[in-house]
């Protein structure tokens, strides 16, 4: 039943003709947000620039989530806006099947140059998760194509994040992923441990043994492996050493299984490096992005892969990569990717980056002093300070919201991605805000 609200015309009105107590009880009574049960408190907000976001009631929050990875530019950039809004004047959009257009060929000009070189087929598509699923498909297709169908299974890594539908749910941590809840349903893949070597610490040649067996055990039914290169994301955000991409490489290579690297979160200079899997100089068989793609402005994702690939999936029985979502190649989403990747490469990234790393490291030191604590770990414009004890996510996130922060801690892990546009001082906020919270739990 439709029936249009009293007040509709107010909705034009902007945020102050609006009733935001009703609006807020409409949303808990009707909207599911992510991961989240119906009535989960949500705080309304009406306008973001910079890295600030401005909530209903005129408070304005330091972001130092980036909207889960995404606004890599901060909010409302003058740069974005007009790229969107001058193909907002030429064409929204329009299919792809069949069609084409200039935003979808300079971007997949921009992807073709960024990425190593043997990465040089894109697919364009709407969301992470199906980044995910198209490179499952893409490794099966190859598979299928080259006469060894029972080269079906991934093997994946514990602690692994790949997003929210079914393949790539299979691929996820199967404990903190929805494999229970879906048992039957979920394809069952193979899953090593989670890369015990961190990041900084000195490489520890038995990280990889029980990968290599499984890998070694596995091969013929193994159509690939899938990872987050080097920084494990929603899963655990867990940064582990870059020698353990070099020997996955090296096993995929000697076992006949594909590589797919899920850099999603990663890509875009987030690790420090383009790709995190620069910190290996390794390049994957299918690379997967998404999140800063478009610098947070719209949903859009790209799997790419090699020529070899291409062609062999071309000569398979269906004679064509089987996939092709509606929205495919959305003009506007494009026109934000080209924006964002030119503004990224002007911007000098690698200093900022830098910058913020080096303050992360330095300014969440002192949290490892404090009782609630475990764990803290930085990589590039990536803090993470873990917690011994489960958070109480509801009350945390108004703690950080009454300080005048915008952090959205999970599990035991309080985290921050902020813009790499944020300034000293902003950051210094941010971190001073986590050791002062965490210090009082
Ligand atoms: C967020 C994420 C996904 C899923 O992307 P969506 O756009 O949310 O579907 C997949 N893999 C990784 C590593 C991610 O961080």
């Amino acid at each position: 039943m439709v029936s249009r609200p009293p007040d509709a015309c107010a909705q034009d009105g902007g945020p102050q003709s609006r009733d935001w107590a009703r609006d807020v009880a409409f949303d808990q009574a009707h909207l599911w947000h992510p991961y989240a049960a119906m009535g989960a408190p949500v705080w309304p907000v009406v306008a973001a620039d910079g890295v600030r976001l401005t909530l209903a009631d005129g408070r304005r929050l330091i972001d130092g989530m980036s909207s889960w990875w995404a606004a890599i530019h901060g909010y409302n950039h003058p740069l974005l806006n007009s790229a969107v809004s001058a193909q907002l004047g030429r064409m929204a959009h329009v299919m792809f099947g069949g069609l084409t257009h200039g935003p979808a060929v300079d971007l997949g000009r921009r992807l073709v140059d960024l990425t190593p070189a043997p990465l040089e087929k894109v697919f364009l598509c709407d969301s992470g998760s199906v980044a995910v699923e198209v490179a499952i498909k893409m490794a099966l297709q190859y598979w299928q194509a080259r006469r060894r169908p029972t080269k079906h299974r991934l093997l994946a890594l514990r602690g692994a994040y790949h997003g929210d539908t079914f393949a790539a749910m299979s691929v996820c941590d199967p404990v903190t992923g929805m494999h229970r809840l879906f048992a039957g349903l979920v394809p069952e893949q193979l899953f090593a441990p989670r890369p015990a070597c961190r990041f900084e610490d000195p490489w520890e040649p038995a990280a990889i043994t029980e990968f290599a067996d499984l890998i070694a055990a596995h091969k013929d039914e193994l159509a690939a492996v899938i990872l987050e290169p080097v920084a494990q994301g929603a899963g655990g955000m867990w940064f582990y050493h870059p020698q353990y991409l070099r020997e996955v490489r090296a096993l995929c290579d000697a076992h006949g299984v594909l590589l797919i690297a899920d850099e999603i979160a990663t890509g875009f200079g987030r690790t420090g490096r383009f790709l995190a899997c620069d910190h290996a100089s390794v390049t994957p068989d299918i690379l997967c992005l998404g999140k800063a793609l478009t610098g947070g402005y719209m949903t859009l994702a790209a799997t790419m892969t090699t020529a070899e690939i291409a062609a062999v999936i071309g000569r398979g029985e269906a004679g064509c990569l089987m996939h092709g979502p509606t929205f495919m190649a959305n003009p506007l989403a494009c026109a934000a990717a080209v924006a964002s990747i030119d503004l990224l490469i002007a911007d000098d990234w690698q200093a900022r980056v830098g910058r913020i790393a080096d303050q992360l490291a330095r300014e969440l030191d002192v949290c490892r002093g404090l009782a609630a604590v475990g764990d803290v770990r930085v990589l590039g414009a990536i803090g993470v300070v873990e917690t011994r004890e489960v958070l109480d996510l509801a009350a945390l996130t108004a703690r950080f919201v009454d300080a005048g922060v915008w952090l959205r801690p999970f599990g035991r892990l309080v985290y921050l991605m902020p813009p790499y546009v944020i300034s000293p001082e902003d950051l210094s906020i941010l971190t001073a805000t986590i050791a002062a919270v965490l210090a009082d739990l």
